[in-house]
């Protein structure tokens, strides 16, 4: 992969380009189908919808949970006959007239609203979710007392409560999320199908610090459901995405050290969403490429902070990280494969989109 990112790296014009590596998704994918053998795992695409990150995934996922209309509409037509969960806050009565394999309902209204469905009703719980980077308190989901309400008013028979559905929290260990697991599962009937969300923890100091999937699957299978289903979203996409961008220029303001780079987070909004550093490689013309991390240093750098082209001070990637930066020079923002381009503000300040490519590593 490295030789095709510097090959990229070689001819990058001024305009910014993402490289996603297929071939690294693939096997990413395959590690985690077989260590979650027995749980059911449905890709959260609002991860990353990019079609082709989608067929990669597809032969290793049991179906592909979606948030919205848009989103429905997108993966049923790249792959009919699939199943999706249709979850997501505030569904408007359109979405509701569409047929997902399950529907995550957040409210005893979207029910009254639903004609024929089934349905996992989403709980959410009040459990203390500790070192979570992102706590999913506030509207989504019922609390029990309203999931208790949907069971009872279910008058007519053509909506079926097959299970419930969480999703309370991101960034957590493995650990951690066998033992939210357990309290969600313990909120479910006898027989029901429980799906305990995503928020498999990604650690953008260190991306050779993966999730443990095989401690996650062993545990998830020790809770003995029927079916259990998981979520994933960031830590199946995340690592497979790379942005390169040139260094336009190297300027020291009021004493601070700035390198700005073609491109931005207009393209790249993940630092500015997760208040991180975004971990790079650099690449210089005609030398080598090798990962480095923010804050290590080769001794001789200095504290730079990378910014991009956009008129904000917001527009930063990583602050004050040692490097050795000089105009020409390509840097390569490493995971970048989840939560990057698909939510970031391309059209402010109208610079031109970033190119895509899409490496395989095969002929
Ligand atoms: C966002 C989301 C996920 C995926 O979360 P990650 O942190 O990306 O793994 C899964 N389920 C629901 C309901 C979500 O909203």
């Amino acid at each position: 992969m490295i030789a095709e990112l510097r090959e990229i790296a070689g001819r990058l014009g001024d305009v910014p380009a993402y490289v996603y590596d297929l071939a690294a998704l693939d096997a990413h994918a395959a590690r985690i189908r077989e260590a979650t053998r027995g749980i059911e795992v449905y890709y959260a695409v609002k991860a990353n919808p990019d079609p082709a990150i989608l067929r990669t995934l597809a032969p290793y996922v049991d179906g592909f949970e979606v948030s919205s209309g848009g989103e429905f509409d997108h993966v049923s037509a790249l792959f009919p006959g699939k199943r999706l969960a249709f979850g997501g806050p505030g569904k408007t009565a359109s979405d509701l007239t569409r047929k997902p394999y399950r529907f995550h309902v957040e409210s005893p209204r979207e029910l009254d609203l639903l004609e024929s469905a089934d349905v996992l009703l989403r709980v959410n719980l009040r459990t203390e979710v500790e070192g979570a980077a992102l706590a999913m308190s506030g509207p989504f989901g019922m609390d029990p007392a309203m999931v208790d309400e949907c069971r009872t008013r279910l008058g007519s028979g053509n909506i079926r409560v097959r299970g419930i559905h969480a999703h309370l929290a991101s960034g957590l260990d493995a650990p951690a999320l066998i033992s939210l697991a357990k309290t969600i599962a313990d909120h479910a009937h006898e027989g029901e199908e429980v799906c305990v969300g995503g928020g498999m923890a990604v650690d953008y100091t260190d991306p050779a610090n993966i999730f443990d999937w095989t401690t996650y699957g062993e545990g998830l299978r020790g809770l003995d459901r029927d079916i259990l289903r998981i979520e994933p979203g960031r830590a199946m996409t995340a690592y497979c995405g790379w942005y390169l961008t040139k260094v336009l220029d190297v300027k020291r303001v009021h004493g601070e050290l700035f390198a700005i780079l073609t491109g931005g987070t207009h393209h790249l909004r993940t630092p500015v969403t997760k208040g991180h550093d975004q971990p790079f490689t650099v690449f210089t013309p005609g030398g080598q490429g090798a990962l480095r991390r923010p804050g290590e240093g080769s001794g001789h750098d200095e504290e730079i902070t990378l910014v991009g082209q956009l008129c904000t001070p917001k527009d930063v990637f990583a602050r004050r990280v040692g490097a050795t930066l000089r105009p020409g020079d390509v840097v390569a923002f490493a995971m970048a494969g989840a939560y990057a381009y698909n939510i970031s503000h391309h059209d402010f300040l109208m610079h031109p989109k970033p190119e895509f490519h899409y490496v395989s590593g095969m002929p």
